[in-house]
């Protein structure tokens, strides 16, 4: 049974998440969708139980997918779920420097839970939720990236 996490901020969820899980299911026997609660970061858009409820609603075609969260270390989460590694989304070049930093402090935190980037389909490289919100605000159609329960939400947030 090997389990690994996909921690991230999901405010909101987009299909370039999903399209990462989608693969993450493929080659292991359980993802734990995990949204990192940070009490110092900025204010989200979406509560943690917004980004949740938004997550599971979204997953809930995958078996063996769960949605939880945690605050603190995310290599003590994959610990505490059982977890032998960390799944990460690859963009661009962009996000390189930053998840290379990432995993190899993890790697020097915790030497048995290896990072797992996965790349997901080319439509979604230029995708990112801080876009999204921002499109939303500004009341345009965010059908392309984002599944309805989550259009819906937007809606609301902006109307
Ligand atoms: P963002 O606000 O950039 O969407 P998150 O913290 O929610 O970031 O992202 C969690 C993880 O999912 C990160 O590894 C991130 O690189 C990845 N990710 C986010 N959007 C996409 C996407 N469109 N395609 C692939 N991976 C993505």
């Amino acid at each position: 049974m090997r389990k690994v996490i996909y921690p991230g901020t999901f405010d909101p969820v987009t299909y370039g998440h999903i399209d990462i899980v989608r693969r993450a299911i493929d080659l292991f026997d359980e993802v734990n969708v995990t949204i990192a609660v940070n009490p110092n970061k900025a204010v989200t858009l979406f509560t943690a139980d917004e980004r949740i409820f938004l997550l599971k609603e979204s997953l809930k075609e995958f078996d063996n997918v769960y949605v939880d969260y945690f605050t603190g270390l995310t290599v003590d989460h994959a610990r505490e779920v059982g977890a032998v590694g960390i799944i990460r989304g690859l963009r661009a070049v962009s996000d390189f420097e930053f998840e290379f930093q990432m995993a190899l402090m993890n790697r020097k935190l915790a030497g048995d839970i290896a990072t797992i980037f996965l790349m997901p389909h080319e439509k979604y490289t230029y995708l990112n939720s801080s876009l999204i919100r921002n499109l939303a605000n500004l009341k345009s159609d965010v059908s392309d990236f984002v599944p309805p329960c989550v259009q819906e939400a937007l809606a609301k947030k902006f109307k």
